[in-house]
């Protein structure tokens, strides 16, 4: 009705909008122009082996610098990238990404051989055609062996997909590639379905770790969880470790490794390169002396 009375009645109907419809719609207009406009960038968040200090690999963050609104978190524009259809293609240009990083340190940092990069991947991307060839192709053409590919997974996205055929999982196992659980915790995951996929690693929520010094309760649950995932033959990660009294209990309770701010926030390439290149990263670290933000 409002374009068969004219252009004007249109300007109307948007005044009419709601605010946050609007802002939304141009949330989706301008992620869809990010990638070609250069604002997408990736940091890389240290994890941490809690036994020794020392450095296992990284978790890759997707960061998106708008022109106007500055940076925007992937907490915001990731579901909107998954519901308008992008994902794929965003998710796609991380993988890229952090494969071409990846071979540039193998290549330049003799100890970097067995740095692994844990990448976030959506169920839609899951769902993909043909997703494990070009996996496949992407590792063979950056000449990384798959164990250091790790793919992270929510728990959430598992859940939500009674059609998520296990198949897929298993196939990206045969390529050697890592996976991982993550956000664990927050869903409501079934044990028999978890005894059925090919898990590498279990990520503890931190939700969790936000109060286990103190909370009997949350201590109670992430033991269970830890429990848990020896069980299956997983590794267990904590995630959001921000004070070394969180750190000292996930160690007492047997957690292998952990990423959180109290080592390191996440870094820009040339910070991850740094770290790198320390001579002993695998060993020990003193993390106070890093944690260039992001
Ligand atoms: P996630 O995969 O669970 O990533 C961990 C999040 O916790 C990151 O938030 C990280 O910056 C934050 N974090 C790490 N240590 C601490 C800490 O000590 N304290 C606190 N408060 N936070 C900490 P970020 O970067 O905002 O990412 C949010 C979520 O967005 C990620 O959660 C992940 O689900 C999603 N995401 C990020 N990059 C990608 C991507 O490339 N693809 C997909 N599909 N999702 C992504
Ligand atoms: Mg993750
Ligand atoms: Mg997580
Ligand atoms: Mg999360």
């Amino acid at each position: 009705q409002a374009k068969a009375q004219g252009g004007g009645r249109f300007v109307c109907f948007e005044k009419l909008m709601h605010p946050r419809a609007l802002a939304r719609l141009q949330l989706e207009h301008d992620l869809t122009r990010a990638l070609e406009l250069e604002e997408l960038s990736l940091c890389y968040q240290p994890v941490v082996c809690l036994r020794t200090g020392g450095l296992k690999g990284f978790e890759v963050l997707l960061r998106w610098q708008h022109s106007k609104k500055g940076w925007i978190s992937p907490g915001e524009f990731i579901p909107v990238a998954e519901e308008i259809g992008l994902i794929s293609t965003l998710g796609w240009w991380v993988l890229e990404q952090s494969c071409s990083q990846l071979q540039q340190w193998r290549a330049e940092i003799p100890q970097g051989l067995n740095i692994v990069l844990n990448v976030n991947l959506s169920l839609l991307q899951l769902k993909q055609v043909n997703l494990v060839g070009q996996i496949e192709k992407l590792l063979r053409s950056h000449q990384i062996p798959g164990h250091c590919l790790n793919l992270e997974i929510t728990e959430t996205s598992f859940l939500e997909s009674s059609q998520l055929d296990a198949s897929i999982l298993h196939q990206l196992k045969a390529l050697g590639v890592q996976l991982s659980i993550d956000d664990f915790g927050t869903g409501y995951s079934s044990l028999s379905r978890l005894h059925q996929l090919p898990l590498d690693q279990i990520k503890i929520d931190r939700e969790f770790v936000d109060g286990i010094e103190t909370d009997g309760s949350k201590e109670a649950i992430a033991q269970t969880i830890i429990t848990l995932a020896h069980n299956l033959g997983a590794q267990l990660v904590c995630e959001g470790i921000e004070t070394p009294a969180q750190c000292s209990k996930l160690q007492q309770l047997g957690c292998e490794y952990g990423q959180g701010y109290l080592f390191s926030r996440p870094l820009i390439p040339p910070s991850a390169t740094a770290l790198l290149q320390h001579p002993h990263f695998q060993q020990a670290i003193n993390w106070s002396s890093y944690g260039c933000s992001v």
